[in-house]
């Protein structure tokens, strides 16, 4: 996983209004659906975003990311449900007239027209007068850092500094919310994540709120506030990229984010300091209680490969079993173990290159696999 925003950058919690039960939502979305014909894009989707905020709409191809997006932007008109802006009802106001701009993943530069004009475009339109519409698209050239690139033609620029003017053409109306459909998606992987953290730079510098499409979950860890992920139209969890993570509700988000083993079980045993859950793949597993589980329950427990700790010698954890490596894919930084349980099952545990060094594990090998009772979260659904 990337580097978190809020691992990197630790937001105070003053800065987290989402927390805060009293603030006032910027932007809110009150039971939003569309309909196209029978088919429904959008259900029903709640949603609070507050100022500031780097929201990211996370989801699969065709769950409904764009289409709640479009509304927000006023391009598509809600079949039922409102959206309020700064405590304004949107649904009567075109896309012209809200105080937001959108960004596309194909830019839609002007191709004639220098990277200067096109920044400068939409203020000369709007009637601004020449000379205070260049500074202005000066200052957001720099804000990107293309200053230098102002006389350039579109097809003269690499992707990234194609992208930066998109966003530096975007905000230079300076929007109260800018939506962002797939913003880094023409870039290859190195450049979209250094990109990544020059959004945020951006984003920050400017306090714009900003909603960000994508459907890739380590570019949303990496660069958003909060994260809505999205399934067949509706939103599944919203939470900070660390919940999101760590605490996934259900086992779509726990394996839609990052890598996870699932282990299905009955609630078998429960006490104040600790339960039992009878797993076909693992038998008994010891874990940290769950309020309001009954015995007999089959729950689901998720287990993050990182949490998986592996051994030659036996060691004490409580949850601890014997499986062969059949494969280890060196990563660097990482290692990757696959390993088959006794039982057949197949797990992945994720290890630190580093800490395998003392007591290297390799191919063929048949090791101890264990974990803590805290490392496994268990999932009702
Ligand atoms: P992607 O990541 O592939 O862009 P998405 O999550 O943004 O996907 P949407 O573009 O919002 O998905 O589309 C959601 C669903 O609504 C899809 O099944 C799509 O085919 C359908 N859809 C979108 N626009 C229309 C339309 N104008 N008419 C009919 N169906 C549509």
């Amino acid at each position: 996983m990337n580097q978190q925003r809020s691992a990197t950058r630790p937001l105070a919690a003053d800065t987290r209004p989402w927390r805060d039960p009293a603030a006032r939502p910027f932007l809110s979305i009150r039971g939003v659906t569309k309909q196209f014909g029978l088919f429904t894009a959008v259900d029903g989707i709640d949603l609070d975003i507050f100022r500031g905020e780097l929201f990211c709409l996370l989801g699969a191809s065709g769950c409904g990311k764009s289409t709640l997006l479009r509304m927000l932007a006023g391009f598509e008109v809600p079949t039922a449900g409102e959206i309020l802006l700064d405590g304004q009802d949107m649904s009567t106001v075109p896309p012209h007239r809200r105080p937001t701009n959108m960004m596309f993943q194909s830019y839609a530069l002007f191709p004639h027209m220098t990277v200067e004009k096109n920044v400068m475009y939409g203020l000369l339109r709007e009637g601004m007068a020449r000379a205070a519409a260049r500074d202005r698209a000066q200052d957001m050239l720099r804000l990107v850092k293309l200053e230098k690139f102002g006389g350039r033609k579109p097809h003269q620029l690499s992707g990234g500094q194609r992208q930066r003017v998109a966003l530096a053409r975007a905000l230079v109306k300076q929007p109260k919310l800018l939506l962002l459909d797939e913003p880094l998606g023409a870039l290859d992987k190195k450049l979209r994540e250094e990109t990544q953290f020059e959004l945020v730079r951006i984003q920050e510098t400017l306090g714009t709120t900003f909603i960000v499409v994508t459907h890739d979950q380590e570019e949303a860890m990496t660069i958003a506030t909060r994260i809505g992920v999205m399934r067949d139209g509706g939103l599944v969890q919203v939470g900070e990229p660390r919940e999101i993570y760590e605490a996934p509700e259900t086992r779509f988000v726990a394996d839609f984010i990052g890598s996870v083993n699932l282990f299905e079980g009955q609630v078998d045993a429960a006490a104040p300091d600790a339960m039992r859950v009878l797993t076909r793949d693992l038998g008994p597993v010891t874990l940290r209680p769950v309020p309001g589980l009954t015995l007999g329950q089959t729950v689901w427990i998720a287990l993050r490969p990182e949490r998986l700790a592996l051994s030659h010698a036996e060691p004490t954890a409580p949850n601890r079993f014997r499986a062969l490596v059949e494969d280890v894919g060196y990563m660097g930084q990482l290692s990757i173990y696959r390993l088959r349980l006794r039982g057949g099952r197949l797990v992945q545990a994720t290890l630190s290159s580093r800490s395998m060094e003392d007591d290297p594990i390799s191919w063929d090998e048949e090791v101890w696999v264990s974990f803590a009772p805290t490392a496994g979260r268990v999932l009702t659904e």
